[in-house]
């Protein structure tokens, strides 16, 4: 599939998708504490993207079983939520969630600390916050694809961070992966030219420990390989001349 240059009008309903998924973040942020399980926030986040207009984009795809996938400690992504499993004090929860809006896809995630963490925990998350937005520095047109990735990278490499090789950014429109991938590692080939109305989810997930992982049973939840924490962080953003648009960050988390 080519990658997709969107139209103004589209951005404009792309934009409207993503400003709705703010607003999902928004309640289950203030929802989040300990005592309640990981299928809790997915009620939450499912009934919030309902009540503004959206469609869950997760649900059902490729058989995901639910709205949010919501990641605790050393879960990378994909977790699948649970009525058995409560979040507790201290614990790092990574919530992914994404809507259609009048068709349009968006898709985010953050790392939230649940009380009082441990400094280690939020420097993992803090910075792979900051991954993304040195990312972004290079996301505009005329630069490379991998200019983003190495941007990511170089960040991660400072702290010594396990960088996730496995699972990438992506391409995203009128269906929730398009291409290119979006790599979140250092890469040589400069991969394909920006363009203005390129539309990309851009995701870093960042491991305390080292970059491997595995997979759960259930053949979705992706976890580290050393049992140490990690972190994720995404937005969906436009490729503009200057510098780009982020569609799913109205507020300053
Ligand atoms: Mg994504």
């Amino acid at each position: 599939m080519a990658i997709t240059i969107k139209t103004k009008a589209e951005i404009d309903l792309m934009r409207e998708s993503g400003h709705r998924l703010s607003k999902v973040f928004d309640i289950m942020k203030e929802a989040l504490r300990p005592g309640m399980t990981t299928k809790d926030i997915d009620r939450i986040g499912e009934k919030a993207i309902r009540s503004l207009g959206g469609i869950p984009n997760f649900l059902n795809y490729n058989g995901f079983p639910a709205s949010i996938c919501v990641s605790v400690n050393d879960e990378v992504v994909h977790g699948i939520p649970d009525d058995e499993r409560v979040i507790r004090e201290g614990d790092i929860v990574s919530l992914d969630a994404g809507m259609i809006y009048k068709g349009w896809h968006s898709d985010a995630a953050r790392t939230f600390a649940v009380g009082n963490i441990s400094p280690e925990a939020e420097q993992l998350i803090r910075v792979t916050r900051e991954c993304f937005f040195e990312g972004i520095k290079m996301a505009r047109a005329g630069n490379y694809l991998h200019d983003i990735s190495n941007a990511i990278a170089d960040h991660a490499d400072k702290y010594g961070y396990g960088i996730v090789e496995d699972l990438v950014g992506h391409g995203i429109g009128t269906h929730l992966h398009e291409d290119p991938e979006v790599p979140n590692f250092h890469v040589k080939s400069k991969g394909p030219k920006l363009h203005a109305g390129m539309t990309l989810a851009i995701e870093p997930m960042i491991n305390a420990g080292c970059a491997e992982v595995d997979w759960l049973a259930n053949d979705w939840t992706v976890v580290t390989m050393d049992g140490a924490l990690s972190a994720h962080y995404e937005n969906t953003i436009v490729i503009r001349d200057g510098d780009p648009e982020i569609l799913t960050l109205v507020g300053d988390y």
